[in-house]
């Protein structure tokens, strides 16, 4: 059940996340397995499981929230970024609460596949997502709420 889930506990605050971002409908916290460092996610406050499931309200406020995270991540990581969503199981759609991932990117980041730029987000394609500790995580947390 979607009340359940991890995303959904972290938009209630029950569930305490590196939250760095926050606005009327959304916030923003660092992913907890990370592609790139700074990888983060945007999720609704009020429960919505697709992007065809969000509001009017937050329909209106989505753009500004992707807009104004990506503002965040370009001061401190540049201006690269790696931005998706997948609405339903079959996109690949793993925790059933709508989330949008922003993933800063480098040349010759860990996406990088010799000359060429790779987008791999599913997990089932077996690519190995960093682990950091909370301290790292509580770090550029920290600084990335300064950047806002
Ligand atoms: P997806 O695979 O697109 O459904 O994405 C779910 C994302 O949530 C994954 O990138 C996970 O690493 C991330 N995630 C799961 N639990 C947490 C958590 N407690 N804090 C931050 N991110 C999380």
């Amino acid at each position: 059940m979607m009340a359940d889930c991890i995303l959904s506990k972290i938009a209630k605050k029950q569930i305490k996340a590196h939250i760095f971002y926050e606005d009327d409908e959304f916030i923003s916290f660092l992913d907890i397995n990370p592609i790139t460092e700074g990888h983060s996610l945007l999720i609704p406050k009020k429960e919505a499981e697709t992007i065809h499931d969000l509001d009017e309200k937050q329909q209106k406020a989505l753009g500004t929230a992707i807009y104004n995270v990506s503002e965040i991540l370009k001061k401190k990581y540049g201006i690269n970024i790696s931005i998706l969503n997948t609405s339903g199981k079959e996109s690949g759609q793993s925790v059933p609460y709508f989330h949008i991932h922003l993933v800063p990117r480098k040349k010759e980041d860990r996406l990088w596949e010799g000359e060429k730029s790779k987008v791999i987000y599913d997990r089932s394609s077996g690519f190995k997502r960093l682990s950091p500790s909370k301290q790292i995580l509580e770090k550029i947390c920290k600084e990335l709420k300064n950047l806002r």
